[in-house]
């Protein structure tokens, strides 16, 4: 665990960089520092490692004072990674990660090798060992920063800005990558962010700085979206607070129709028997109960329903595993404004109504629904 005591940095040139900073950073979590440019993230995190010494207050690690410690011994405990990687780019991939370990003196064949292994663990093919840095694109140079920073196994990970530089598809996929790493290694990281998505997606807890390095609110994501502490962490947040809040509620307690689901060879009278006043439009299924289409109940002819006149279903969310922001995502999309449910193999479960979603969503902010979860 890493206690930040009062922490103040000012600059030999008077600017303040940070302002008596508190902050518990919890073991074995992810802990993102966020806000606007100059508000003093990076300050906030080259002080952990003491590229930055605090001007004023403690910084503990493990209950002792980082101050107590030999500055090699702090940094072989802490793995970092910066925006754009910063790789060496006169080394291979390989011998870029296997920089640390190569430090320690684990000799050459041994550092390569757990090289190799770390490439895998970060989901880089093998056959990029020996490229150099600007062989690879801007995700994959992302993903052997990371590799290099968990070389030495170090039990903290300071990552400043590291997803920035690449576009939105590719970071997308860096971060769902960093959540199962965490999930895998346990690793007590500080992350630095801007984006306040980026932020809720990634954070256990999470700290908003404003400018002048003062700490706004620290809180885990959820309660951040419920809760913000003022004026500036609400605006931060953005106009969308309160579906993005959605994502930390389960759709497990959406009361799914299974009536209106029938099979694209129903008989008349199963067509006659899904058909009722509240429910526009049945959804017709494969053999396998995988989703077709949504049609009209008069429309479709028993034994042998049209699917190409179907419309389309669009893209149904996971019952129970996805969220309720998910789910009102997929009722919002779909030209009948009816969510399908599907299980985890695609098979449909259900099909649930934008106003019944809407129901749902009363109760989570009401707070009568479960307490959020940390859903994704
Ligand atoms: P962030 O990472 O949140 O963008 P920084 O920690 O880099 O913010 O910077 C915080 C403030 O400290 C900014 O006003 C910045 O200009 C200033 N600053 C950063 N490094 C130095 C430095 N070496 N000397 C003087 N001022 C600095
Ligand atoms: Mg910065």
């Amino acid at each position: 665990m890493i206690r930040m005591e009062s922490v103040t940095k000012r600059y030999p040139d008077g600017t303040v960089a940070v302002d008596r900073l508190t902050l518990e950073i919890p073991e074995k979590a992810i802990t993102v520092l966020v806000g606007p440019s100059g508000c003093g993230k990076t300050t906030t995190l080259r002080m952990i490692n003491r590229m930055v010494e605090p001007s004023e207050g403690r910084i503990l690690l493990d209950g002792t004072d980082i101050l107590q410690q030999p500055v090699h011994t702090l940094r072989r405990s802490m793995g970092y990674v910066i925006q754009h990687a910063g790789l060496f780019q006169h080394r291979t991939i390989v011998d870029n990660i296997a920089t640390v370990p190569r430090l320690l003196g684990w000799g050459k064949a041994k550092s390569r090798e757990r090289a190799r292994e770390l490439m895998e663990r970060v989901g880089l093919d093998a056959a990029l060992a020996g490229r150099y840095p600007h062989q690879l694109s801007g995700g994959q140079q992302q993903r052997v920063g990371v590799a290099r920073a968990l070389a030495a196994d170090p039990p903290v990970l300071l990552m400043d800005e590291p997803f920035s530089a690449v576009d939105p598809v590719v970071r997308k996929g860096l971060q769902d990558e960093l959540l199962r790493l965490q999930a895998e290694l346990g690793k007590t990281i500080v992350f630095v962010t801007h984006d306040i998505d980026e932020a809720v997606k990634l954070g256990s807890m999470v700290a908003v700085l404003r400018t002048g390095g003062r700490l706004a609110q620290y809180a885990p994501p959820a309660e951040l979206l419920s809760h913000p502490a003022d004026a500036f962490v609400e605006d931060f947040l953005g106009a969308d607070r309160g579906i993005r809040r959605l994502s930390f509620f389960p759709s497990a307690g959406l009361e799914l129709l299974t009536a209106p689901v029938v099979p694209a060879d129903a008989t008349a009278e199963q067509l006659a028997a899904a058909e009722a006043p509240d429910v526009p439009y049945l959804l017709v299924t494969d053999p396998d109960g995988r989703p077709l289409g949504w049609g009209e109940p008069g429309a479709l002819t028993a034994g042998s329903i049209a699917v190409e006149e179907l419309l389309p279903y669009g893209r149904p969310f996971v019952a129970g595993t996805d969220s309720l922001r998910a789910a009102l995502d997929c009722a919002v999309l779909s030209p009948t404004g009816w969510a399908v449910a599907v299980d985890a193999s695609g098979r449909v479960r259900g099909v649930v109504s934008q106003a019944s979603i809407g129901a749902a969503i009363r109760e989570a902010h009401a707070g009568r629904a479960d307490e959020p979860k940390a859903l994704r």
